[in-house]
């Protein structure tokens, strides 16, 4: 598949600290995406299964035949991924080249201010509870 690149973005607004990478993807091509923006340094990544609707219709994902599914919804994974500022072009670059066939219903990715992170284990709060050890901002200041 050609690489495409996201067009460049002037600023993110409103302006926080981290956003939320929220990205609407092919089931299968998930652990894909997965071990790729682990590669990066990218660990705290939430997956959950959800079933959407958008140019792709109903039409299920091909799987060997003609399969269709019961109702008007596709099967697709949303991964959540929550990221300092400086890491989310990256994050939404990496996604894309892995993510994408260039047909019809490979998904879409949202980006959402977050207000704070808090680690539940220790209470730490913004930059130190979004930090992971050995994560990117590690590997990139090393
Ligand atoms: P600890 O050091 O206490 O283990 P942690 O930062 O590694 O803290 P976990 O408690 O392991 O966080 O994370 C629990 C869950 O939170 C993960 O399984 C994942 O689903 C989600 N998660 C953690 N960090 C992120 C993140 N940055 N973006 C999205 N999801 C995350
Ligand atoms: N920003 C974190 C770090 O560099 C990584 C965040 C994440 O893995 N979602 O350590």
């Amino acid at each position: 598949v050609p690489v495409v690149r996201a067009q460049s973005f002037p600023d993110y607004i409103p302006d926080a600290k981290f956003y939320k990478v929220e990205a609407i993807l092919r089931p299968w091509r998930v652990s894909q995406v997965s071990s790729a923006l682990l590669k990066i340094g990218i660990r705290g990544v939430t997956v959950s299964d959800v079933r959407g609707f958008g140019a792709q219709g109903g039409l299920a994902e091909r799987q060997g035949g003609s399969e269709f599914s019961e109702d008007k919804f596709v099967a697709k994974v949303k991964m959540e991924i929550v990221v300092s500022k400086e890491q989310v072009e990256a994050v939404i670059q990496k996604i894309i080249e892995e993510a994408r066939t260039g047909e019809i219903g490979d998904g879409k990715v949202f980006v959402v201010p977050v207000s704070d992170v808090i680690r539940v284990r220790t209470g730490e709060r913004g930059e130190q509870a979004e930090r992971m050890t050995g994560g990117r901002s590690d590997m990139t200041s090393a």
